[in-house]
């Protein structure tokens, strides 16, 4: 079954709900190997996002993420803003005036939103970032696509191979972004944008479940 854009907006008013609901857990991940800010940034930002939405939930699904990723740019300082606000605006350009995605439009999508974070943030894997739950969840995908399961399937491959992802940035070294300023001292923590990538995988795969 195809994702509509009723479900896009969804998934874009449950990401504001969970990230609100986190933000306290995402601003204290920030705190070690940060500046305690990315759970308010990502709140922030989507409290903006929502405000925005009503103006285009009846526009195709590409406008809808395109108008996402402009209000994150505008609206959130520090590193999450542009490279959330850069995925989104790549997730809108993927599936730009679409109504419904398929399996594969879905896997186009969200490969376009890792591509968005890489393009703006240079990071590869295993720099300790959000590409490191993004990555493997976008192998998932393909995976699962290939092996052609159900549309909630997918997304659920996705989401759990994205928390997966997460955890592993616990032993990692930072070498992107403010945490990178800490060296070895980054290591021992988990990643605050890596688990943000992660509640908004999971939030794709709870609504459309
Ligand atoms: P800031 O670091 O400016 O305070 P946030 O706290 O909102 O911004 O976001 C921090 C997160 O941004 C990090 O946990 C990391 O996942 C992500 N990040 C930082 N730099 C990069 C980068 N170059 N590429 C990908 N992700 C990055
Ligand atoms: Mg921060």
């Amino acid at each position: 079954m195809p994702i509509t854009t009723e479900d896009i907006v969804r998934w874009i008013n449950r990401v504001a709900t969970v990230l609100h609901e986190n933000r306290d857990y995402l601003t204290q991940l920030d705190s070690p190997i940060g500046d305690a800010d990315h759970g308010t940034n990502m709140d922030r930002g989507f409290q903006a996002v929502i405000a925005k939405l009503p103006t285009v939930a009846t526009m195709d699904i590409g406008s809808i993420l395109k108008t996402v990723g402009t209000t994150l740019v505008s609206t959130v300082g520090g590193a999450s803003g542009p490279l959330y606000g850069t995925a989104f605006l790549r997730a809108g350009m993927a599936t730009s005036g679409k109504d419904e995605l398929y399996e594969a439009d879905v896997v186009h999508m969200l490969e376009s939103f890792l591509a968005g974070i890489t393009v703006r943030g240079k990071a590869q894997p295993g720099e300790k970032t959000m590409v490191d739950a993004l990555t493997p969840a976008i192998a998932a995908l393909k995976e699962a696509e290939q092996q052609r399961v159900s549309m909630a399937q997918l997304l659920r491959r996705g989401g759990t191979a994205a928390e997966e992802g997460m955890k592993a940035t616990i032993p990692l070294l930072a070498t992107k972004g403010r945490a990178s300023y800490l060296g070895e001292r980054s290591i021992g923590h988990q990643d605050p944008g890596a688990t943000s990538s992660w509640l908004i995988l999971k939030a794709l795969a709870d609504t459309c479940a």
